[in-house]
């Protein structure tokens, strides 16, 4: 029922026009210059449940202190001074008015996704003096959007990560250490990139089995993130060797790192299935400022460092030779 508007014509169309706004699924608000409200329409009581009878002649911010007053103050002085529509959309504001939300098929979604529209009102002399605010509840797209975006991010996510580990996968890794090289060639700043392969690990396989070997793999990289800063870059390479981009580093930084992360996993006890397990790895270094043209140069000549750790007898550092 309207209480606020005139029921004058013979006809009962205007009647009939009320009792539509009545029943439209969007909401209806009908403001004064002084923020009065003068209509409050059934979708409205039904979501704030407070009654018409309540809301009209009340000043609106009286009865909605969590309203954003300013803005909307703001936003309707404009709309009546420029006798011109606004709007919002739920991605600026997800709401107005907050209200429950009920929809059963978005059981995620605690309040009321809303857009609204703010329409000028004239009277007889042709003067804009109300406002309509017209609130549609936007719900099931918004969540559903939003479902989408996290989708998104989680297959973005996944698509950089190694299952086993967490760390960055190999594909990541290589265009991370690509970009770094081309930082590099602008800036001369240098980088170092470091190898890490286990020792002997088909030895933990073979003994203790694949499930064991993949503990094995997830500790040493735990120990690897422990080490790193967040501006480097730590990545599972392949099976049982990693990748480690230490950004901003020049040699001697990125051999005392090295050094120290093959002393801890050295010194680290793996307990897995009640059994204390030790391993070592070998290491490789080669720094970013070596005259390649490539990144593959870079990251070839750390996995040669590598293998010369493996010749050398294994459980220690080498840096890249560069003769
Ligand atoms: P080296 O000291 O020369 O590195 O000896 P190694 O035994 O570690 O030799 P190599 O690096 O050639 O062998 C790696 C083994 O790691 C072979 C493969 O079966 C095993 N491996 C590779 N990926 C995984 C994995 O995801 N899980 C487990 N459990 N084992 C893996
Ligand atoms: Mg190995
Ligand atoms: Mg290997």
């Amino acid at each position: 029922m309207i209480h606020s508007l005139p029921t004058f014509n013979q006809d009962n169309s205007l009647e009939w026009q009320l009792n539509l706004i009545q029943h439209l699924d969007v909401g209806i608000v009908v403001l004064d210059k002084a923020f009065t409200v003068r209509l409050w329409n059934t979708f409205m009581v039904n979501h704030s449940g407070i009654s018409a009878e309540h809301m009209l002649n009340a000043h609106l911010f009286s009865k909605f202190t969590d309203l954003p007053e300013d803005w909307l103050r703001r936003k309707i002085q404009t709309v009546i001074m420029l006798d011109n529509s606004a709007f919002t959309t739920w991605e600026e504001r997800p709401w107005l008015f907050k209200f429950k939300s009920y929809r059963p098929i978005t059981g995620s979604a605690r309040h009321m996704y809303q857009n609204a529209t703010l329409l000028p009102l004239k009277n007889a002399q042709g003067e804009v003096d109300h406002v309509a605010i017209i609130i549609y509840d936007v719900t099931d797209a918004a969540t559903n959007r939003l479902s989408l975006l996290n989708a998104n991010q989680e297959l973005s996510r996944l698509s950089i990560t190694d299952q086993l580990t967490g760390l960055s996968n190999r594909g990541y890794l290589e265009s991370c250490i690509k970009s770094e090289f081309e930082r590099f060639c602008r800036t001369q700043q240098k980088s170092s990139l470091v190898m890490l392969d286990i020792d002997y690990f088909k030895k933990v396989n073979d003994t203790h089995g694949h499930l064991v070997g993949d503990e094995v793999i997830r500790k040493i990289s735990k120990c690897i993130t422990m080490f790193t800063r967040t501006t480097d870059l730590a990545g599972r390479y392949g099976g049982e060797e990693f990748a480690i981009l230490l950004i901003n580093t020049p040699i001697g930084n990125a051999k005392i790192f090295a050094e120290r992360l093959r002393e801890a996993i050295e010194n680290t006890v793996i307990q897995v299935d009640n059994l204390d397990l030790y391993v070592t790895v070998s290491l490789g270094i080669s720094v970013s400022d070596k005259g390649y043209t490539d990144y593959n140069q870079w990251l070839n000549d750390a996995d040669q460092a590598l293998y010369r750790s493996k010749e050398r007898g294994r459980n220690q550092v080498t840096l890249a030779d560069y003769d």
